[in-house]
């Protein structure tokens, strides 16, 4: 399969990623939509939100403490998390993935379409 997320997941093409395991990896959004904009890739394929079973219950809880943890790490004190499901959801790539959106100053405009 020709999935880009797949390969930016298992590193296989270049990104600029801030967190890796065994399960997934968090790397900056080639096109970021707030100061701070992440993405926590699973490094196996999954559509999207709409696929997710109940086997898949580990797997969302640990890329939600991911998202956490980094966004601790980065610094920041509040923030987003978004997933996009399906094209209706502005879902562009069709590999699940959690976006972390983050570190807008007191004044700035939180209110986005990611
Ligand atoms: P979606 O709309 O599918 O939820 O979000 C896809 C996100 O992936 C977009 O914010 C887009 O900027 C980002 N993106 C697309 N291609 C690449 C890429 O090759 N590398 C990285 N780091 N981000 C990408
Ligand atoms: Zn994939």
């Amino acid at each position: 399969m020709d999935c880009i997320f797949c390969k930016i997941a298992k590193n296989e093409i270049a990104s600029d990623a801030v967190y890796e395991d065994g399960v997934l990896r968090v790397v900056k959004d080639i096109h970021p939509k707030a100061p701070v904009h992440l993405l926590v890739i699973p490094k196996i394929h999954i559509q999207s939100v709409d696929q997710l079973e109940e086997i898949h219950n580990d797997l969302i809880a640990q890329l939600i403490h991911a998202a956490k943890n980094t966004a601790r790490s980065q610094g920041l004190s509040g923030y987003k998390l978004v997933f996009n499901v399906g094209r209706g959801g502005g879902q562009v790539i069709d590999h699940l993935h959690l976006h972390i959106l983050g570190g807008w100053k007191n004044d700035q405009e939180k209110t986005l379409n990611v």
